[in-house]
């Protein structure tokens, strides 16, 4: 299907592509130089402490619950409308996901009243989610969470580029996973970072990227060891350096990119409010700096949001839903707490619609999204 407007599309230009070749000339293909230099330019960039590049933010996730020592028997309070990969790194720990509702319409991240209805003396850590770069309630979350000694990971995989009062998301909680996946702000195909302040967590992330072994075989060619002992059980979650060469040219487009995609919401929120004010845009009220990564809207109740799916796609424009709550989900409909008092985010996400956002949209697309979706709006009413 060749779309109109996509939902999203990547921009890479000479920069990644002179990039990569450079290090397919060097002859020097994972975890060198190129690596080192992403991770200290990211750490300048989120004012993070350490950072670890690793091969993709759903390992990020499961590298922040195993230095928790999480397992069987745990809990970790989630929200359920994320991505799976939230709830899936709980459960490669044999810990258990405990889903908490959303906020409400304005607000489709995590409830701190929910967390504390799901809070249990099992309880071990809350992973929070910065819904399409827009901050948690971080401030009351982890003041909450501090006097309950429960550490909070933040899944930040939206939001790099994202600050509140002035402190980057993924640098509030104990640890922060950031996503650098295809359709992300800042793309290498696969790819993540994760970060932390904390000296004691960076010293195991070393460990569990790279099967628990003292010393790798950059630091072996660099002279500075012959030899390792393994200390830990850890996994294979590197990254390469073709990905940390094109992630380090994104990363200098990133702030360009994503002022480019607050002009397009803004623009987007102009439109929609004028010719259909019926749709609804979440976020509205947010005080924080969002990278927004997606333009999510929601239906007025009683719209069949497939008809209304297909009408947009009949006009060429792709949409897309986020999220299927996990809760629902077969895999998961079994684990205990899965579906109690999830109202809003069932309720919600059953009207929510994503609408097409990447920083080369024009504005003259969107004006074609809107008016696509006051058709397919009226003709479902
Ligand atoms: C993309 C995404 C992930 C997973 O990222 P990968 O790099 O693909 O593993 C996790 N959480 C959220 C919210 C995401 O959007």
């Amino acid at each position: 299907m060749s779309w109109l407007v996509p939902l999203s599309d990547i921009q890479f230009g000479a920069e990644e592509k002179e990039a990569v070749l450079r290090v397919l000339d060097s002859g020097w293909l994972t975890m060198g130089s190129i690596t080192e230099a992403f991770e200290e330019e990211f750490k300048a960039y989120t004012g993070a402490k350490h950072a670890f590049a690793v091969s993709n933010a759903t390992v990020a996730l499961h590298m922040a619950c195993q230095a928790l020592n999480l397992g069987p028997g745990d809990e970790v309070i989630v929200p359920s409308l994320t991505f799976v990969a939230t709830a899936n790194a709980v459960r490669y720990t044999g810990a258990t996901p405990v889903f908490a509702d959303i906020l409400g319409e304005n607000d489709l991240t995590i409830s701190l009243e929910s967390i504390q209805r799901r809070y249990t003396p099992r309880t071990k850590a809350i992973i929070v989610m910065h819904y399409a770069g827009y901050a948690c309630d971080m401030p009351a979350i982890l003041k909450w969470a501090y006097e309950k000694g429960l550490p909070v990971i933040e899944d930040a995989a939206h939001a790099v580029g994202s600050s509140l009062q002035g402190r980057h998301l993924g640098t509030w909680g104990i640890s922060g996973c950031f996503s650098f996946f295809s359709n992300k702000n800042l793309a290498t195909g696969e790819g993540g970072m994760l970060v932390t302040d904390d000296d004691h967590m960076a010293a195991k992330f070393r460990l569990l990227r790279s099967h628990g072994m003292t010393s790798l075989t950059w630091d072996r060619y660099q002279g500075h060891a012959w030899s390792y002992d393994v200390v830990d059980l850890g996994y294979n979650y590197r990254i390469d350096e073709l990905r940390s060469a094109i992630g380090r040219e994104q990363l200098k487009k990133l702030d360009a990119n994503n002022a480019r995609r607050k002009e397009l919401t803004t623009y987007y929120k102009q439109l929609i409010n004028e010719q259909v004010p019926a749709v609804k845009i979440p976020f509205e009220a947010h005080t924080g700096i969002s990278a927004y990564h997606i333009m999510p809207v929601l239906l007025p109740k009683g719209i069949d949001r497939i008809r209304f799916m297909e009408g947009m796609k009949r006009e060429g424009i792709q949409t897309s839903v986020h999220y299927p709550p996990i809760h629902l989900f077969t895999s998961f409909r079994s684990l205990p707490h899965g579906e109690q008092g999830l109202e809003l985010t069932e309720e919600i996400a059953a009207r929510e619609v994503t609408l097409p956002l990447y920083p080369l949209l024009t504005n003259g697309q969107v004006e074609l999204v809107v008016h696509a979706l006051s058709l397919a709006f009226n003709s479902n009413r």
